[in-house]
């Protein structure tokens, strides 16, 4: 599609953030430019329109920007996973492992139910850790987890396999 080119051309990559070594890819710069923001939701709302998506997840912070426009456009409910203690209600939780250390993801009690059909969206994957926890969130909720949906993807960390053989779509393969 002509249209990715235009997005990876607008993700700017900073080196040594947030740490020595790290080419982090910075999607701030993606939403600058509103063609390049625009076309990246179009592309997901073309590929989930008619798929029974009843429910988008965001992980918090970047999927909270790309996933509600997508829920919007495909009549969905938006439902945010975030960091803990950030929910006012009842959650449940998934930790999981960091390179130093380990970071959890919460969801509200209620938000998603047994029959729910979701997509997960996030704005890129690494080691496929917080994608995992939040399906496992998701499944545990009783949904069935469509796919996952990332606009980058650093494919050389092999996030992918970490899946449980549920489906990603990726718009950016970068490092
Ligand atoms: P993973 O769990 O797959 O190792 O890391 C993915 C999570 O870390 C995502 O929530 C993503 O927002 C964040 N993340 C890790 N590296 C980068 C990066 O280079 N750029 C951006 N924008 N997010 C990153």
């Amino acid at each position: 599609d002509p249209r990715i080119e235009g997005i990876a051309s607008t993700i700017r990559v900073v080196p040594d953030f947030p740490k020595p070594g790290i080419m982090f890819q910075d999607i701030t710069t993606l939403l600058l430019d509103p063609k390049a923001f625009k076309n990246t939701v179009d592309l997901f709302v073309e590929r989930y329109t008619g798929k029974d998506i009843t429910v988008v997840a965001g992980i918090e912070a970047r999927g909270f920007i790309f996933g509600p426009p997508i829920a919007l456009a495909i009549g969905a409910k938006f439902v945010p996973l975030r960091k803990p203690r950030k929910l006012p209600g009842e959650v449940i939780s998934e930790e999981y492992v960091l390179e130093y250390g380990t970071d959890c993801l919460q969801m509200h009690i209620g938000a998603v139910q047994p029959g729910d059909r979701a997509l997960v969206v996030d704005d890129l994957i690494a080691t496929g850790g917080t994608l995992c926890a939040a399906i496992k969130l998701l499944e545990r909720a009783g949904a069935e987890v469509v796919e996952c949906a990332c606009v980058i993807e650093l494919p050389e960390l092999k996030g992918r396999e970490r899946l449980n053989g549920k489906p990603l779509y990726i718009l950016v393969e970068s490092g």
